[in-house]
């Protein structure tokens, strides 16, 4: 065990009914909320046995929310259900929205806008400067163009808010009814997609008679964590919720967070309160920058590859199983014996980065 090994505290547990009834009483806040239903949920919970057992350590659960089915899927999907109910509700025909070029928010915000006959403008930030034409056209792009989406692209450092909004003035000069979702759809409304997780997780546990003692995933724009947060202080729970930072510093990445899950209790209307230890981000496996690829993610989406079948990504899950498996070996988890790796999808963004898996070519 290392020095920051996690100390679980000998908390009484909580009886099954009683997370029970508070998931119930927190669906029964979540459904004030328009929602269109856009994704396959829930999402499975599946044990990763050759991994854990490679790992010598927890068994490793993993929460497949690169199964939401839409456009392949991802945690875009859950926050859609409720910005595009809300996109609905004001009468919008045209949404706007941005992300970087792969991005997988971009993509499924694409998808989403089609399968809801609604106008998308995507607007793609250059955060990395590569050349590579299936950086630039494969891989998520290809699928943005496929849904039908108006795709611009803007230089690395670009004001991205003012472009939105400056596109949606254009729009509603020409008569159109624009909605801006912000990048990753990182606000209070998309992230009561991720509270709503936060409940299935929880009952899904209870139904398995299963005790998740922690919760690992790749945060980025804040919103998957933020609802988490939010979510599992509504139905009292003790995982213990881990986000592996891809971009900010962990100060900043936490700040974020912690942010915007306040924010989002608020709009719950409950009088939760989220406290700020509640909030951990470990940021130390973003190596030179958002979208640039490490060694650790390489090995790890390889990894997962050859011995779960399961497909990672090289931008956001990569870097959070590089992270998550880095710990288990450190013994950071202690004697926790359940850890659930939430899969936010984004293998689509492979194709974008095919030269970096440094794979072998065919044989004869
Ligand atoms: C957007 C994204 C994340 C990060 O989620 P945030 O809510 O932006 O923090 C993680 N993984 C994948 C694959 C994503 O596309």
């Amino acid at each position: 065990m290392s020095e920051d090994t996690v100390m679980t505290q000998p908390a009484e547990a909580q009886s099954p009914e009683m997370t029970k009834g508070l998931c119930k009483e927190l669906s029964i806040v979540l459904a004030k909320f328009p929602r269109v239903r856009l994704g396959h949920l829930p999402t499975p919970l599946e044990p990763m046995d050759r991994l854990s057992e490679m790992l010598g350590g927890p068994r490793i659960w993993v929460k497949r929310d690169d199964c939401t089915g839409l456009s392949s899927g991802g945690n875009k999907t859950r926050k859609l259900e409720y910005l595009m109910a809300d996109a609905q509700a004001q009468g919008a025909d045209t949404i706007i929205t941005q992300g970087a070029t792969q991005s997988n928010h971009a993509r499924q915000t694409a998808a989403a806008a089609a399968k809801l006959g609604m106008a998308c403008h995507i607007l793609l930030e250059d955060r990395t400067g590569f050349n590579d034409p299936n950086y630039i056209l494969n891989g998520n792009v290809l699928m943005d163009r496929l849904h039908g989406a108006t795709v611009s692209k803007r230089g690395d450092g670009t004001d991205m808010n003012a472009e939105m909004d400056a596109v949606a003035e254009k729009l509603k000069s020409d008569g159109h009814k624009p909605y801006v979702v912000p990048g990753g759809g990182s606000n209070p409304i998309g992230a009561l997609g991720y509270v709503n997780c936060a409940r299935e997780l929880s009952e899904q546990a209870v139904d398995l008679g299963l005790k998740i003692d922690a919760l690992v995933h790749a945060t980025g724009s804040s919103g998957t964590q933020a609802g988490l947060v939010t979510g599992l202080a509504a139905v009292q729970s003790d995982i213990h919720l881990l986000g592996i930072g891809v971009r900010a510093p962990q100060e900043k990445q936490e700040q974020m967070v912690w942010d915007l899950a306040q924010r989002t209790a608020a709009k719950l209307g409950t009088g939760l309160e989220i406290d700020r230890d509640m909030v951990r981000a470990n940021c130390d496996y973003v190596g030179p920058g958002y979208g640039l690829p490490t060694e650790g993610m390489k090995m790890a989406v390889r990894l997962l590859a050859e011995t779960e079948g399961l497909l990672f990504d090289p931008v956001y899950s990569g870097k959070g199983l590089d992270g998550l498996i880095d710990l288990v070996r450190k013994g950071h988890f202690g004697d926790m014996e359940n850890i659930v790796f939430l899969h936010t999808g984004g293998s689509a963004a492979l194709f974008g980065y095919p030269e970096t898996f440094d794979l072998p070519g065919y044989t004869n």
